[in-house]
């Protein structure tokens, strides 16, 4: 966000800030420190202001920053894995890398059931993720299987792309239950989730469209890659996906030497 996060209520809202700060002295639920306006969330303005966008040059399809500016030099800059195997997300981006402070929000929104973070997150992917949405025909949610939405109560990626400024399209669901990715090793990953979705039953045409995929995190990209398969195959035309976060996959030396 930038310094002039806005405030929508003006003053009254100053004084109910500096009331509630006091009676109820609400902490930050990234860095504990005392919230000064409460009103605003539970993240404060130092802790938004400290995530920080991937550094370019970026990988134009996934979105993964690239050793070096020398990328820029040929026509279309790919990270080592998007050239070796063609990805089905045209393009991919994130707010910003998956740890630290961006992390612990992310955290907050899913496992603490803090869902009013959905709407700064949206409203931070809306900003870095300008080119991903621009154009696009909707958003859709990468769904969670009933069965966990249930256990958890809400899906935090349909949360988010609430807030994301295009109309939201449940057009996929989860047929299979799949183990949770972060407990995967990489290479299982992809098995983890193939035929894991399907087209939703909905009384729209997505042939011919672009879509974005939201999600709160990308890891190897596997599930967006999933998803991205099954619309395709429904007719769409360009799938891009915007995360919250993305895990940026460490490059190996041979890696950047090609
Ligand atoms: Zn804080
Ligand atoms: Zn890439």
């Amino acid at each position: 966000m930038d310094s002039s996060w806005p405030d929508p209520y003006g003053a009254g809202v100053a004084a109910l800030n500096a009331l509630l700060s006091v009676v109820l002295a609400p902490s930050c639920a990234v860095c504990e420190q005392s919230l000064l306006r409460p009103t605003g969330g539970p993240v404060c303005d130092p802790c938004w202001r400290s995530i920080l966008p991937l550094t370019p040059p970026l990988c134009d399809r996934c979105g993964d920053p690239l050793p070096t500016w020398r990328a820029l030099s040929i026509p279309l800059a790919l990270c080592p894995r998007c050239r070796r195997a063609p990805r089905l997300v045209d393009r991919a981006r994130a707010i910003g890398a998956y740890d630290g402070t961006l992390r612990s929000i992310i955290h907050a929104l899913k496992y603490e059931g803090r869902r009013s973070l959905a709407r700064p997150l949206g409203a931070l992917m809306c900003q870095r993720g300008a080119d991903v949405l621009h154009a696009a025909a909707c958003a859709i949610p990468v769904p969670l299987h009933p069965s966990r939405r249930r256990q958890r109560g809400f899906n935090q990626a349909a949360d988010l792309a609430r807030h994301v400024g295009l109309p939201v399209v449940p057009a996929l669901r989860r047929i299979r239950a799949t183990a949770t990715q972060t407990s995967l090793p990489a290479a299982r990953r992809n098995r983890n989730v193939r035929d894991a979705f399907a087209v939703a039953r909905w009384e729209g045409s997505l042939r011919g469209v672009t879509v974005v995929l939201i999600d709160d995190v990308s890891t190897t990209g596997a599930t967006l890659e999933a998803c991205a398969r099954v619309l395709k195959d429904a007719g769409v035309a360009e799938v891009r996906a915007l995360t919250a976060a993305r895990v940026v996959a460490r490059l190996s030396v041979t890696d950047i030497q090609r």
